[in-house]
């Protein structure tokens, strides 16, 4: 018999969420299938309505994905060339990508070196006339410093803020759930995502009717009727088959986010003393929904080669600031933004998901403590 913990370890465990969840992932898929309104089909509604309530903004649009949702916010927002967002280098392509693809400024601001969320702080210096929009990043799943970034967006005449919460999707600040902390927010549902689907999908969440309207239409092809286009708009739907993935997934959501806060106060107690790693800082104010379970360490490519000869996956989530990165390197110089550096060269992710048992956590924590002690 193989023990539990000689389970091969994965580093984000979909297939134990599968079996768990598999007689609902079937039968509504099934219900798809036998309906066959594949575009636009009733879980659509039924899955914008939920998630709204979930996170209690006003509206859901759900759409293609995490990338599409970011690049419909912005177009609802009508940014014009020249316009500049103010974001951070330290994410995902995808937050600057859609910036530059409307022709927009993405102006670079440095991130808090404890969080790795853009720091709130340096957001004033760099508004302009041209200002149009902040877009911060809840990095790991834990939301950036949303309140401190609508007052600057405030102050400064109500510029509009937009979440990329593609990670953080079930976090809170204040009590209050990540997607209904902003002007616009945009989550994904790629499948290692906290809540994901099987394939591509996100949504834009919004509590301003104008706004939601301009997501809906443009969505469709900028049509606020069949065949009639009020504005340029895209592809951009969700289909109704990952929603309905999605909606079988919900159900288990709340105990998921529950077991995520337990992995990582697990985590974090016994990590905390370890010599030569530095665990990322939670603020007292935020939960964190770790979509990864990120440390930083020295020497970060023999860290990872220790782990990975006990069987321990691990990622690194981002290597390269996006400034520093061919095609985003026009808009800053190399050494501008020292705190996103070095988190890139320091930055490791950890297996993180409900699904990850207690054994295997405790494997994972005695290979982090042994690569350590070398
Ligand atoms: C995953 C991710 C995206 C893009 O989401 P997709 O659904 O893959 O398009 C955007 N921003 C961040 C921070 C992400 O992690």
């Amino acid at each position: 018999m193989t023990a539990i913990s000689d389970k091969p370890l994965e580093f984000i465990d979909l297939k134990a969420q599968y079996a768990a969840l598999h007689d609902a992932i079937h039968q509504r898929i099934e219900r798809v299938l036998a309906h066959g309104k594949f575009i636009l089909g009733p879980e659509v509604q039924e899955l914008e309505g939920k998630l709204a309530a979930f996170t209690g903004a006003k509206h859901c649009i759900t759409v293609a994905s995490g990338t599409e949702a970011l690049l419909i916010a912005l177009m609802a927002l009508d940014l014009k060339p020249g316009d500049e967002v103010i974001t951070t280098p330290f994410t995902f392509a995808a937050t600057a990508e859609v910036i530059v693809l409307l022709g927009g400024t993405p102006v670079f601001v440095d991130i808090e070196p404890d969080t790795c969320n853009l720091d709130a702080s340096r957001i004033e210096q760099k508004i302009t006339a041209r200002t149009r929009a902040i877009l911060p990043v809840s990095l790991y799943g834990q939301c950036a410093d949303m309140a401190a970034i609508n007052a600057v967006a405030a102050r400064h005449g109500g510029i509009a803020v937009i979440e990329d919460a593609a990670q953080s999707f079930g976090a809170t600040l204040q009590g209050k759930r990540s997607c209904n902390l902003s002007t616009l927010a945009c989550t994904s549902f790629f499948p290692s995502k906290p809540l994901g689907c099987y394939g591509d999908g996100g949504a834009i969440f919004t509590s301003d009717d104008r706004l939601a309207q301009a997501c809906r239409e443009i969505r469709v092809h900028g049509q606020s009727g069949r065949y009639h286009h009020t504005r340029v708009g895209v592809g951009g739907r969700m289909d109704t088959l990952q929603c309905a993935v999605v909606l079988a997934k919900l159900e288990r959501f709340p105990w998921e986010l529950e077991r995520r806060h337990q992995l990582g106060r697990r985590y974090a107690e016994q990590l905390a003393a370890t010599p030569g790693l530095t665990l990322l800082a939670v603020r007292p104010d935020r939960d964190c929904v770790w979509a990864q379970y990120t440390i930083q360490v020295d020497a970060r490519a023999a860290f990872v080669e220790a782990l990975a000869s006990r069987g321990v996956p691990t990622a690194v989530h981002y290597p390269k600031p996006l400034h520093l990165q061919p095609a985003y390197a026009a808009w800053d110089r190399p050494d501008a933004h020292p705190h996103s550096l070095r988190a890139a060269e320091r930055v490791v992710s950890l297996p993180m998901s409900a699904d990850l048992s207690d054994a295997q956590q405790a494997r994972v924590v005695d290979a982090v403590r042994a690569a350590l002690s070398r």
